[in-house]
């Protein structure tokens, strides 16, 4: 038995309208002070219009740690809110899935959200999530990732529970992304698509959204990075976003994901940077179990090749060159990892990958080997030949 859970999904321009419709008393808006001004505001308005209470959290960190849960945990004590809207990127909607499950579970601690534990979640709130980046797909997911700042360990919470009811999915939202960010948060979304349909847990009801979201990204991601303004380009990868976190979220997300937890905590790389950067090596070391599968996506694609092993490795070639066509680093070199820094850390970085949900899913199971090497290819450039 497997089941395939999503939130309502309002999409498409002026999706944003449904808020003014919600039925609820007291809302607690869940943001940072950037995303408040761009997008938080509007979305507080239209909640105003269904006759709602609003208060702001605007704490919200990149990256956010279990202090921007803990202080925004006060609000939602103190305020008693009977839904809670996350606006913004994945660090704004994982933190509201935290918030959201210590408010409802006061006897909890951050670390008791694990996939199966008791969770009793929408007898206190609903959850809404509005994402102002196309990446994360964290509004269509049971997930949320939170650092430890004692740690610089990534905690990957995850309960079937913590799946938005409602994600409102407006392209407008996401216009204002910066080209930079439309990049990483849009590399993130290949990843996840990709890391979903190569899954030892990929199913018949998966598949299909993770190779339409490849589909978008290929397609659409170059222009949205080049012309912020091209609003068909934008709703695309909007849309991709979201169909990519309901792939992952229903199936599994794999290594790529794993190493990059490990190399963002230590060394502060922003999530869709590192997933991006790490996403070209894990096509290629899953290669020898998952040839079957990432040849389906070359076919998808197009791309031309005469072996199922060629079909994997232009897919990779055909990651590295979104990746240089918009700037980002190829390299943990290139990043400025130095290299005394990596091997200092290697054995940290090591026991992080190891532990993260994506390392047991994979089509390849790596050992602690593998992912030693991993990072060291990923620090040089060196293609995976093992
Ligand atoms: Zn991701």
């Amino acid at each position: 038995m497997w089941y395939f859970i999503s939130p309502k999904v309002v999409f498409g321009e002026d999706a944003l309208d449904y808020l003014s419709e919600v039925k609820g008393k007291r809302a607690l808006v869940v943001t940072d002070k950037v995303v408040r001004e761009l997008a938080a505001e509007r979305v507080a308005e239209k909640l105003r219009e269904a006759g709602l209470d609003i208060e702001f959290y605007d704490e919200v960190e990149a990256e956010p740690s279990t202090s921007s849960v803990a202080r925004g945990l006060e609000v939602a004590r103190r305020l008693q809110p009977d839904l809670i809207v996350a606006v913004g990127g994945g660090s704004c909607i994982d933190t509201a899935k935290a918030i959201w499950a210590l408010y409802e579970n006061p006897e909890l601690s951050i670390e008791d959200i694990a996939p199966l534990a008791e969770l009793k979640l929408r007898e206190k709130a609903r959850l809404i999530a509005v994402p102002t980046t196309s990446g994360t797909g964290s509004e269509a997911t049971w997930a949320a990732v939170i650092t430890d700042p004692a740690e610089h360990r990534k905690m990957e919470l995850a309960h079937h529970e913590l799946v938005p009811d409602i994600a409102v999915v407006d392209p407008s939202l996401a216009k204002t992304m910066p080209p930079k960010l439309t990049a990483a948060t849009g590399m993130d979304v290949l990843a996840h698509a990709i890391e979903a349909y190569v899954s030892q847990w990929a199913n018949d009801f998966t598949d299909g959204l993770a190779l339409k979201a490849i589909e978008l990204v290929f397609r659409y991601l170059p222009r949205a990075y080049r012309s912020p303004d091209d609003m068909e380009a934008r709703e695309k990868m909007h849309n991709a976003a979201t169909i990519a976190g309901l792939a992952f979220s229903n199936s599994m997300i794999g290594v790529a994901h794993a190493l990059a937890h490990s190399i963002g905590g230590l060394f502060k790389i922003p999530h869709g940077e590192a997933v991006g950067m790490c996403l070209p090596y894990t096509i290629e070391y899953d290669l020898p179990e998952a040839e079957d599968r990432l040849e389906q996506i070359a076919h998808h694609l197009r791309l031309s090749y005469t072996s199922r092993r060629e079909a994997g490795l232009k897919l990779a070639d055909e990651a590295r060159r979104l990746l240089s066509e918009m700037g980002l680093p190829a390299t943990l070199a290139e990043r400025g990892v130095a290299e005394s820094e990596l091997e200092e850390n290697m054995d940290k970085l090591v026991r992080l990958a190891m532990s993260s949900g994506g390392t047991t899913i994979n089509p390849r199971i790596p050992s602690e080997e593998d992912y030693r090497k991993l990072f060291r290819y990923i620090y040089e450039g060196r293609r995976v030949d093992f």
